[in-house]
């Protein structure tokens, strides 16, 4: 058996253009136009690869950007005085802190002093609770992007029995309550999970958010379950001469193909989806702040 791969660029680059389109309209009917402000402390290149891409994907749905870069020894006061503003704008929309800060600075804290209602990262405990108790949240933008590949490929998700590897508050726990939404039966396993490979081999669909280079591999997985790997692994790469490193998720690609029905390849699958669902939580902020239609699918 060999696997669909589950083109997750090209799935970002549609809901890219469903965000356009819907900020084309409400820019015309109600003459609003969202906005997302990214703050960046520092000059991790990393991250200022990744402001970069967000600042350019947010023009390119139509909508504001605004990038406010700030120095590594920016006093907290002095960055808590930059997210009140910035919550009190009317033009922003969604707020955004790169992480990770230098640290002299709290995220927990950071996060704590965004408006809930701009958090689209949905990394505030109110949108957790929100999500938790199932009321309309801002949902965490990479298992917002696994749960649309997930409907897209498999249509309702209803009483299929799901595992998350992984328990973290920005991956694996509101992934775990997306699916409890969508009504699978949700098991969440970590690294004291007992029999970890059985528990795995029950799973219609599998998440894997780990941090650990092709841990799953295909004996772990029941055949034809779908499997969306979140993992950012860069190892080394020899074979690409001396020094190179190339990235790998934590699943083992080859073998689980062999086993699944689908499965998203790094890089290419889930990580085109996070910007996405970044632009489409702006636009539901947006929408939520002046009572406008929310755009359809692009929610949890
Ligand atoms: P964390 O390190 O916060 O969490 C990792 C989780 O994996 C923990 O719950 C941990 O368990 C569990 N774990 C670790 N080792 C094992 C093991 N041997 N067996 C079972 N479970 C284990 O990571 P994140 O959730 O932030 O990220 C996970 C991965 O996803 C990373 O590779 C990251 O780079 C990537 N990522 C990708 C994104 C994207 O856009 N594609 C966005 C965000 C993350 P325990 O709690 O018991 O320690």
């Amino acid at each position: 058996m060999s696997a669909d791969r589950i083109d997750g660029k090209a799935f970002a680059a549609k809901v890219r253009g469903q965000i356009a389109a819907h900020v084309a309209r409400i820019k015309a009917e109600a003459g609003i136009t969202p906005g997302l402000a990214v703050i960046l402390v520092g000059e991790d290149p990393a991250s200022q690869v990744y402001v970069r891409n967000k600042g350019e994907q947010t023009l390119e749905v139509g909508m504001n950007s605004y990038e406010h870069k700030l120095p590594a020894d920016t006093p907290a006061e002095v960055l808590y005085a930059l997210i009140d503003k910035l919550n009190a704008d009317p033009a922003v929309h969604g707020i955004l802190c790169q992480f990770p800060v230098p640290a002299h600075l709290s995220e927990t804290e950071i996060v704590a002093r965004i408006d809930p209602a701009k958090d689209v990262d949905g990394l505030h405990v109110v949108n957790a609770g929100l999500l938790a108790s199932g009321q309309k949240a801002m949902v965490s933008c990479t298992p917002l992007g696994c749960l649309m590949l997930l409907r897209d490929r498999l249509g309702s998700l209803s009483g299929l029995n799901a595992v998350v590897v992984g328990r973290s508050n920005l991956v694996g726990k509101p992934m775990a309550q997306l699916l409890l939404r969508d009504s699978c039966t949700v098991t969440i396993a970590h690294s004291r999970t007992k029999d970890i490979a059985e528990v795995v081999k029950r799973a219609d669909i599998v998440v894997a958010a780990v941090g650990r280079p092709r841990m799953i591999t295909g004996d772990w997985i029941k055949p034809g379950a779908t499997v969306i790997d979140v993992g950012i692994n860069r190892i080394d790469a020899p074979e690409r001469g001396e020094g190179k490193t190339r990235l790998v998720g934590d699943v083992d690609y080859d073998s689980v193909a062999e086993v699944a029905g689908a499965v998203t390849p790094v890089p290419g699958g889930v990580g085109p989806m996070t910007i996405a669902c970044l632009l489409a939580n702006t636009l539901t902020a947006c929408c939520r702040t002046h009572g406008l239609e929310e755009p359809e699918g692009l929610t949890a």
